[in-house]
């Protein structure tokens, strides 16, 4: 079996403005590290409108369709712009993660990752934020359920930000797991322990700043895996943030890339034992270019020797 790399060049055209952090050469960097690695190289697919309504409104997609600039930028929050190309790359971002689903599921690849921008996990409802405009992970988390029928996903998102737009859209999914670790404080400042969702099925993980490995894998060892066995999910979404990792600018956790190896791992064991090993994982942040590349490698290696 396989591992799927799954991208498309027009998330090279979602331009941001000089100087910010969620930038083209992020996806550049990445995908000339995983060159050598012996992957499936699919191009990603437009979502279908359907896939981005099961959780944003018909609202949300059509402001956003006339906030797409036709020259220059328009920005969407303090840190989320969107270029002319924006709107086709998150379309595309979504499309990748959804396309990973299908190809996972149909038994097609052993695990996918998306190296896609923009990112997702910030994105809720209504609301684009934090780089993100659809909400990637969880739309396909909602079509692994409803279009294929599955009865229990997990989303396991270790970017060094709450995955906010995550929880938002799947605060009230009782068939979706969400466990999220995240520093704290960092923006966007929520991600406490007693944000359980509405069925008790979201887990977060506060980790300290300046914490590292030790703390790192207490949380993982201690809660995530142990609810990931009790749920039993038929598939696996990772929201993979590399900005967790020490050389990172934008956060003061001290993840090596060797911690990145480390989870994934991990992530592929209890995939092999709960769910036929079926994982798909989808790029969210992480602003060191050199550290992305290492641990988005490390991460895609450990995909590609998971047990099955
Ligand atoms: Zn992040």
């Amino acid at each position: 079996m396989t591992t799927a790399l799954i991208t498309h060049a027009d998330c090279l055209n979602h331009v941001t403005p000089e100087g910010h952090p969620e930038r083209v050469a992020r996806l550049e960097h990445i995908l000339h590290a995983l060159e050598p690695l012996d992957l499936k190289r699919v191009t990603a697919p437009m979502a279908a409108e359907d896939d981005i309504l099961r959780v944003h409104p018909a609202s949300y997609l059509s402001d956003l369709r006339k906030a797409s600039p036709a020259e220059g930028w328009s920005q969407i929050d303090g840190d989320t712009f969107m270029s002319p190309g924006s709107l086709d790359a998150a379309f595309r971002a979504a499309g990748a993660v959804v396309r990973g689903v299908d190809m996972v599921l149909g038994g097609e690849v052993q695990n996918a990752f998306a190296a896609v921008r923009p990112p997702g996990h910030h994105a809720e409802t209504d609301t684009a934020m934090g780089f993100c405009l659809f909400g990637n992970a969880a739309l396909a988390a909602k079509h692994a359920l409803d279009h294929h029928g599955l009865s229990r996903v997990a989303v396991v998102d270790f970017d060094v930000h709450h995955g906010n737009g995550t929880q938002d859209l799947l605060w009230d999914e009782p068939r979706a797991l969400l466990i999220t670790s995240q520093q704290m404080p960092l923006w966007p400042g929520s991600g406490r322990p007693d944000e359980d969702g509405a069925h008790g099925q979201i887990l977060n993980m506060p980790l300290a700043p300046g914490s590292g490995r030790a703390e790192m894998q207490a949380a993982y060892e201690g809660q995530a895996f142990p609810r990931l066995r009790a749920f039993k999910p038929e598939l696996i979404i990772i929201s993979a943030g590399f900005d967790a990792h020490q050389d990172d600018p934008l956060a003061s956790l001290n993840w090596a890339t060797e911690d990145f190896a480390w989870i994934t791992a991990e992530l592929c064991k209890l995939a092999s034992e709960l769910c036929q090993g079926r994982i798909v994982s989808t790029l969210e942040g992480g602003y060191d270019l050199n550290a992305l590349a290492a641990a988005t490698r490390a991460h895609v290696e450990e995909l590609t020797k998971a047990p099955a």
